[in-house]
């Protein structure tokens, strides 16, 4: 399995490839901008995009959607609860400063339990509400995608719209945390020391 971790935009955020080097068929997490850098590395392991998947609908971490689709052709994917944060003139606007624009409308929606699958890969969809409703992880053995739900030094914020204190304690403690000691925990943010973590480690802060 082929995992990049690539730091795009003004605002630090982390998209990620995910690939089965065997069939060469790849997804973008939250693919937000500085496109030259994420083509690069997709080219890098000559990968063809099938899904651009969103962690949740907030636009740094969307504001590239519009572009990565329309070069690649990938279905967009993202929880249901966060499909109105994505299609709203917020999102909109606030795209344009990180240079990217509005996101086209999801292919379809996830739900807690899907697995979203490229080649041999395969990712589990866990709901992890409290940053946003509709905010999800991607696990696969030995990995997980926290979006802005977990950081390496701390959590998302609960104060935007959506948002809530105890739903994400609840996420982090019972959706994250309890899956196993060694599983890395890549944040939607480069927020701290340290680009990632492990489910042992964050355990002492939870
Ligand atoms: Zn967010
Ligand atoms: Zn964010």
């Amino acid at each position: 399995m082929i995992v990049e971790q690539i730091l795009v935009t003004g605002m630090a955020v982390f998209c990620y490839l995910v690939a089965d080097e065997k069939t060469g068929e790849g997804l973008l997490i939250d693919p937000a901008g500085d496109f030259d850098e994420i083509f690069a590395v997709v080219e890098k392991h000559g990968v063809k995009i099938k899904y651009v998947v969103n962690t949740h609908g907030h636009f740094d971490h969307t504001s590239g959607n519009d572009h990565v689709i329309a070069k690649t052709g990938a279905q967009l994917l993202i929880h249901e609860a966060d499909a109105d944060s994505l299609g709203s003139v917020t999102n909109r606007l606030l795209s344009r400063f990180i240079g990217g624009k509005g996101s086209p409308k999801p292919f379809s929606f996830l739900r807690d339990g899907d697995i979203v699958s490229v080649g041999s890969v395969k990712l589990k969809v866990i709901h992890t509400p409290g940053h946003s409703e509709g905010g999800i992880c991607l696990y696969t053995d030995g990995h997980i995608f926290t979006g802005d739900t977990l950081f390496t030094e701390g959590t998302g914020r609960t104060d935007l719209p959506g948002g809530s204190t105890k739903k994400i304690y609840d996420s982090i403690k019972n959706k994250i945390l309890t899956l196993p000691d060694d599983t890395i925990i890549w944040p939607g943010h480069h927020y701290g020391r340290f680009p990632k973590s492990t489910v042992k480690e964050q355990k002492q802060y939870y």
